[in-house]
C-alpha cells in the first residue's frame, strides 16, 4: 500500500525550452520544483520562468474583499451617546456613528 502524492494540487510552473519549442506548464510540489526540467518535444533542458507559482485567480480582490471587511471592523460598533448638556449647541447627528457613516455632502 503506497500513499503517493496523489490528489494533492500542485501548483503549476512555467518552463522555457532552452531550443525553441516555446514554453510550457508543468506542476511540481512547491518545495521540490526544479530549476530545469526536459522540454516534453525535443528532450532538452528547459528552465523555469521565474514567476509566482499559480494556484488559482483571483487572490487580489479576495485581499481587497478581507481588507475592507477589516476596515468596517475598526469603526466603533458601541458608541454612547454624549452625556446630558453637551449637545447643547451641537447638532445630536453628527454625534450618531450610524449616521457617520453616511456619505456627506
Ligand atoms: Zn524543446
Amino acid at each position: 500500500m503506497v500513499s503517493s502524492g496523489e490528489g494533492h494540487q500542485m501548483p503549476l510552473y512555467e518552463f522555457r525550452c532552452a531550443a525553441d519549442c516555446g514554453s510550457f506548464e508543468r506542476s511540481f510540489p512547491m518545495a521540490d520544483a526544479p530549476g530545469t526540467t526536459r522540454c516534453p518535444r525535443c528532450d532538452r533542458d528547459a528552465v523555469r520562468r521565474v514567476s509566482s507559482p499559480r494556484l488559482g485567480h483571483g487572490s487580489s480582490s479576495a485581499m481587497n474583499l478581507l481588507d475592507s471587511t477589516k476596515r468596517s471592523a475598526h469603526e466603533p460598533d458601541v458608541v454612547t451617546g454624549p452625556p446630558p448638556g453637551t449637545t447643547a449647541g451641537r447638532s445630536p447627528v453628527t454625534n450618531n456613528p450610524l449616521h457617520r457613516r453616511l456619505p456627506r455632502p
